[in-house]
């Protein structure tokens, strides 16, 4: 249901949301007129909700009145108690298995990419230059910037150089078991399907994070690694990474883009500094890309633990098999823990722009996050960082900090991430490209050369959700092919490779 000022989605939700700032007295339907000023984004009471009583959005408790609540009052988010999460034990699964051919049918079914030997194509051709450790950071950006000045403007068909810099590496116990996460990360990341195989690592010398721990023995050859204790002093250290550099930009100048189908393509899902309107606009329209990329034959990934956890029946119901289920509980129950060890739960997600946003608390937040992985089944869950091994929707397990899920996916190998944001970010990522979509028109407004798509067309309906999941499709290829540059690109506004370390430093 939806007037000109507000917005409900299911039929049994007794709450609706402002499309725009709402005076008192306002008469949003005929007859019904509001007792409080209503801000943006923010919740309205349709009923008379008693103490206790369930408030319900997106047909899903949200949580629970702490006091009487009249029809046409504001709902903020000190007015509801959270609900408990659901339990992960016997979940029930495959119970919501969209059938391919009901999803949306893509216009394009081809992108240009750069081929890779193996896993999925490039979006772009880049030289990543990876420390082993945060020591050699400084000396790698200083020598990054010489590369580019003098060598790379002789290599033409290669896009760009990138240090790829993390505070991982030394001074962290190693051998605990969660110690396999970050490794991992920086494993995956060496073999980015957008560095083309070229390998190029710089270590320090005495750090924990020896080359074995994230190459294989026949890779550790003095062609791919760089230690710089190695080196006496600094000119012979920026000659030996210029030298080695050289002979990796000749070899990914000979990379040309080819025209390729889209199996080959593997594109990130991410959101961030959400309202109450990302869940019906820009959410579900990235979901609506979703579905045509997966249709087509691509593997979208999603991911943000604490932002499912409240709606992991829904996604149980679209897991494939029992083991893509068990492996879904398998990393619900190991957040759940990390967040207990630390002695918070999942609500201390929501952030303070979140809740100016109009989300009341993380059962909202979730089930607007969700909508971004649109409605076809669940192939394959992964751990942070892990890279996929099936093709189609997967889910993987990182956490829900934009800065943080953004290196996760990367490391398993994302080729470009769409990210949803109705607060507004100027997020990006150096070793993928990122396309922003926001949730509300006044967003795109205040940042019209930042923000790539508004969804906003959809809150005022303008557009319906196939207009602006099929323009956020056709952005997808035309960015992923080289055909477009997103504005973080474009500015050069990328975020640090913030990589997830839930394991102890010493
Ligand atoms: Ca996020």
């Amino acid at each position: 249901m939806k007037s000109k000022y507000i917005i409900k989605i299911k039929d049994i939700d007794n709450v609706a949301v402002a499309i725009h700032d709402l005076e008192t007295g306002t008469e949003v339907l005929p007859g019904f007129k509001l007792l409080d000023d209503i801000p943006q984004a923010h919740k309205i009471a349709l009923t008379d909700i008693p103490a206790d009583g369930e408030v319900i959005r997106y047909g899903v408790v949200l949580g629970y009145a702490k006091t009487d609540i009249r029809r046409g009052q504001w709902i903020n988010e000190h007015m509801l108690n959270l609900p408990k999460s659901p339990s992960v034990e016997n979940l029930e699964y495959g119970t919501n298995l969209v059938p391919m051919e009901d999803l949306p049918l893509p216009g394009r079914t081809t992108w240009m990419g750069y081929r890779n030997q193996t896993g999925p194509a490039a979006t772009r051709n880049l030289l990543g230059i990876v420390t082993t450790v945060q020591c050699a950071a400084g000396v790698l950006k200083v020598a990054v910037e010489q590369i580019k000045k003098e060598l790379l403007p002789k290599y033409p068909n290669v896009d760009g150089v990138i240090a790829v810099t993390h505070p991982y590496g030394c001074g962290v116990a190693i051998n605990a078991p969660m110690a396999k996460i970050p490794i991992r990360a920086i494993t995956n990341v060496i073999r980015h399907p957008n560095f083309g195989g070229e390998i190029m690592v710089v270590g320090l010398g005495c750090e924990k994070l020896t080359y074995d721990r994230v190459l294989p023995a026949e890779d550790i050859t003095p062609e791919n690694v760089l230690t710089l204790q190695d080196y006496a002093g600094h000119d012979a250290m920026m000659n030996a990474i210029m030298e080695m550099a050289e002979k990796k930009l000749e070899k990914l100048n000979q990379r040309q883009r080819e025209e390729l189908p889209l199996s080959e393509l593997l594109i990130g899902m991410q959101c961030g500094g959400s309202d109450a309107f990302s869940g019906i606009t820009a959410n579900p329209s990235a979901g609506y890309a979703a579905d045509m990329l997966v249709r087509g034959g691509a593997t979208v990934m999603f991911s943000e633990v604490t932002e499912v956890r409240d709606g992991v029946l829904m996604l149980a119901a679209r897991c494939v098999d029992e083991k893509v289920r068990d492996r879904l509980a398998e990393e619900m129950k190991w957040y759940d823990d990390y967040l207990e060890s630390g002695g918070v739960d999942r609500d201390a997600n929501p952030t303070p722009g979140n809740k100016k946003g109009g989300l009341a608390n993380i059962v909202e937040k979730a089930m607007g996050s969700i909508a971004k992985s649109g409605t076809s089944p669940i192939v394959e869950v992964l751990s942070p960082a892990e890279k996929p091994t099936k093709r189609g929707l997967i889910y993987a397990a990182t956490p829900a900090s934009d800065i943080v899920c953004g290196p996760s996916q990367v490391a398993s190998g994302i080729g470009l991430q769409v990210f949803m944001t109705g607060r507004g970010t100027p997020y990006g990522l150096d070793i993928s490209p990122v396309i922003k979509v926001c949730s509300r028109n006044e967003m795109k407004d205040h940042w019209f050369d930042m923000i790539d798509i508004s969804a906003g067309n959809v809150a005022t309906g303008e557009a319906t959700i196939a207009d602006v999941g099929t323009e956020i499709f056709n952005m997808i290829l035309d960015v992923a092919s080289g055909i477009k540059e997103s504005y973080s690109d474009q500015y050069g506004f990328h975020n640090d490779m913030c990589i997830f370390n839930p394991a102890p430093i010493t």
